[in-house]
């Protein structure tokens, strides 16, 4: 969609916007090409988005509206419209294409086709932004609103939903934070999309680090660090030097709800950056120099197809990767899981991010295949290094990644597969392909990437027990 001139707002500026302002600043400078603001599974689920949506309209009858028709199709039917024209609004200089409009004798309600079963925050500023774009083609007034057809377990679902006045308040404060970022630009923050964490990445750790950005805080995003700078605090040097209960009723004014000790949590990061130290503010961390380290690689709901473990203990490392082909394998592999656990049954298991991510899946596997106690005895064993890291530990680094908190221990890395994504992404081009050359090597690939986040445990583990004896942890 071409947008006419500057000031001119389209819908696919505000989504890009949405999902970060730096990476839509240099696209619509053309500063780096749109491929590089999305990776190769991103790009395959917008395609997989768009098959969904054609395959909405391809059951559809085909009705070709020119510009011409509109007035009369908007006021005078009541029917779900697919393949409007670009819409403009010209007083509020915005434009945009909806999926459809339900036209409801002029009432005009925007419809969205999405590809995620659940309605969230940019769906509903999207309608509220066509619920705008609509008005000066709205005949009968109606109630802000817009529907979205979600996909649910692969199903077209309609959903409806109501426009409360606050998100039209955002929208249009998007829309003018978009012209200024067209003129003005936008600093680079810590962010986690595609553009900042892919090719500007080393420009933007320069740039934050630098200013002491509010950013390179766990937990301070451009949200938070907005709130913070209209306060006064315009950096992390600033907010060390602030009282917490000052911070915590000033951002309350402005609606920006946070709590004492979540303020006390960015002082802790940001002690940890003035002082070029780990800071420790929580209770101890229950591990020795003896546990087992477990890391899987899955499809959500899914097979499991890679479990990595190694058992450390005072003899020494001993690795285990388990591949699986079929559930036979992925049952015969999780019931050697049991096994070593029930040889070892005083070890801790540890994982990253297990709570979120391995552990459900474990439990989800053990039902399809009755293998209940495999979970039982990873479930009372196992710590969240990375859960007793949120609560408790900080570093001088912005994030809290496995790979990230690998690096600054040093542990090194052989793989070069940049993170989960891309390993999914890979593996899924393993399961399509039939070149047993190209399989080989995929899977090659996926073990040394899953081995090298098996040493970053074992490692971060190692440092963390370490920390804890020498008394800081
Ligand atoms: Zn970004």
């Amino acid at each position: 969609m071409s947008v006419p001139t500057e000031t001119w707002v389209s819908k696919t500026d505000l989504t890009r916007f949405l999902r970060c302002p730096y990476a839509f600043y240099l696209v619509d400078r053309g500063l780096v090409a749109f491929e590089d603001t999305v990776n190769d599974l991103q790009l395959q689920l917008i395609h997989e988005g768009i098959r969904f949506q054609e395959n909405i309209e391809a059951t559809l009858p085909v009705r070709k509206i020119t510009p011409e028709d509109l007035p009369t199709v908007f006021a005078d039917e009541s029917i779900r419209l697919f393949g409007a024209p670009l819409l403009r609004n010209a007083a509020l200089q915005i434009c945009g294409q909806p999926d459809a409009i339900d036209t409801a004798n002029g009432e005009l309600v925007p419809v969205e086709v999405k590809s995620h079963q659940d309605v969230q925050r940019s769906d509903e500023l999207e309608l509220a932004f066509y619920w705008l774009l609509l008005e000066p083609y709205r005949t009968r007034p109606g109630s802000p609103r817009g529907s979205l057809i979600l996909r649910r377990q692969g199903v077209p679902t309609p959903v409806d939903v109501l426009l409360k006045p606050d998100r039209f308040e955002q929208v249009r404060d998007l829309i003018r934070d978009i012209r200024t970022t067209r003129v003005q630009g936008v600093a680079p923050r810590i962010c986690g999309c595609t553009v900042c964490s892919g090719v500007m990445r080393d420009e933007i750790m320069r740039v934050t680090r630098d200013k002491k950005d509010l950013t390179m805080i766990w937990g301070i995003a451009r949200a938070y660090a907005r709130h913070l700078e209209a306060i006064g605090v315009t950096n992390y040097e600033d907010l060390l030097g602030a009282d917490s209960a000052s911070v915590v009723a000033s951002l309350r004014e402005r609606r920006c709800f946070v709590s004492i000790a979540h303020v006390d949590s960015w002082k802790h990061h940001a002690t940890s950056y003035a002082t070029s130290q780990p800071v420790v503010f929580g209770g101890p961390l229950a591990l020795n120099d003896s546990f087992i380290a477990l890391d899987l690689e899955y499809l959500a709901s899914d097979t499991i197809w890679l479990v990595g473990l190694c058992i450390v203990t005072q003899g020494g490392r001993y690795y285990r990767a388990l591949w699986a082909e079929s559930a036979a394998e992925e049952e015969a592999n999780l019931r050697e899981v049991a096994a070593i656990l029930a040889a070892n049954a005083s070890l801790p298991v540890i994982t990253w991010s297990g709570n979120g991510a391995d552990l459900p899946q474990v439990k989800y596997a053990a039902k399809r295949l009755a293998l209940d106690h495999a979970y039982a005895a990873i479930e009372s064993r196992h710590v969240d290094l990375y859960q007793y890291t949120r609560k408790a530990l900080r570093f001088p680094i912005p994030r809290l990644s496995l790979d990230e908190v690998g690096q600054y221990f040093g542990i090194p890395k052989v793989s070069r597969i940049t993170g989960g994504l891309e390993a999914q992404s890979l593996y899924l081009e393993y399961r399509r392909s039939q070149a047993e050359e190209r399989r080989a090597a995929i899977k090659s690939q996926l073990m040394e990437y899953n081995r090298d986040d098996i040493e970053a445990l074992v490692g971060v583990a190692e440092a963390l027990a370490s920390l804890g004896r020498r008394g800081q942890c």
